[in-house]
């Protein structure tokens, strides 16, 4: 009997298909997937309303998505997405304290790998992250500049004693930059290896890495942006739309000059990606 390809424990029962993935699963695993396919496909309403302005209104759609799924939610998956969201557009709302309250509970609620659907140890840490920045920029906003370094300082923390940081501890150490303006020199190490992880070309010996790490933080973080930006328009160039877009020969030329100039190494093996795709595109 094949075990689950989600959880590697349960048996699996069935076929789980959808757009390009195909799984075989167990019933629970299952049935948490199409949960997750549920409320995903209502949170694209909610984004819409946000957008146009209707705050209560996608707070509305959020609590029925509650009621109308609690009983589903066997691991708390669903109760931290709705509260992820529910902080989002309470922010956007200008209900400041109400999403730090939202934050918090998430927090609260933890960021556990265990039994989560295709939910990794450094995806957990990834979200903490996340979240503790979106924590920090509140607390900035209702309390001090102080208070949202310390919320800034416990997701650096987690990532100085975790193995390998996730990527998004850049993120973390360029909202200290901008906050503290000072990044203390601790923190080297860490901003060494996640620079490592994005292939950022090492952070230079300034002067001022003595008493700070802040212009290095800022030169990594501003080297990754601009990386990310070129390859998102790349993108756009490389894979417009059938009809108006450029010819595939043209597209692989464009994606290997990209490739030769780009000097952040996760945005070159990116480009890489794309060009096994247009590989594949051209033969078939
Ligand atoms: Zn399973």
């Amino acid at each position: 009997m094949s075990l689950c390809e989600n959880c590697q424990r349960a048996p699996a029962q069935g076929e789980y298909a959808k757009s390009d993935r195909r799984l075989r699963l167990c019933r629970n695993c299952s049935e948490r997937l199409n949960l997750q396919d549920d409320f995903e496909h209502l949170t694209l309403e909610v984004h819409d309303l946000a957008e146009r302005g209707e705050h209560n209104r996608a707070l509305g759609l959020l609590e029925g998505a509650w009621q109308e799924y609690r009983a589903r939610d066997r691991d708390d998956w669903l109760k931290g997405a709705i509260l992820a969201e529910e902080g989002f557009i309470l922010e956007r709302a200008g209900r400041l304290n109400e999403a730090l309250e939202k934050y918090r509970s998430l927090r609260e609620l933890g960021f556990h790998p265990s039994g989560r659907f295709g939910y990794s140890e450094s995806l957990a840490r990834s979200e903490y992250i996340t979240n503790q920045i979106a924590l920090a920029r509140l607390v900035e906003k209702l309390y001090t500049r102080a208070d949202a370094i310390r919320e800034i300082e416990s997701a650096l923390e987690s990532g100085q004693t975790a193995g390998d940081p996730v990527p998004n501890t850049l993120d973390a150490l360029a909202e200290y930059a901008r906050l503290a303006r000072r990044v203390p020199v601790r923190y080297k190490p860490l901003l060494v290896k996640v620079s490592d992880w994005w292939g950022v070309p090492g952070p230079s010996q300034s002067p001022h890495d003595e008493v700070s790490l802040a212009a290095a933080v800022q030169e990594a973080w501003a080297a990754r942006n601009g990386a990310a930006q070129r390859f998102a328009m790349l993108l756009q160039e490389a894979r417009a739309p059938a009809g108006g877009g450029v010819p595939a020969k043209e597209a692989v030329e464009l994606v290997e000059r990209y490739i030769e100039s780009e000097p952040v190494g996760f945005f070159r093996a990116q480009g890489e990606h794309l060009l096994d795709e247009l590989g594949k595109g051209r033969r078939s």
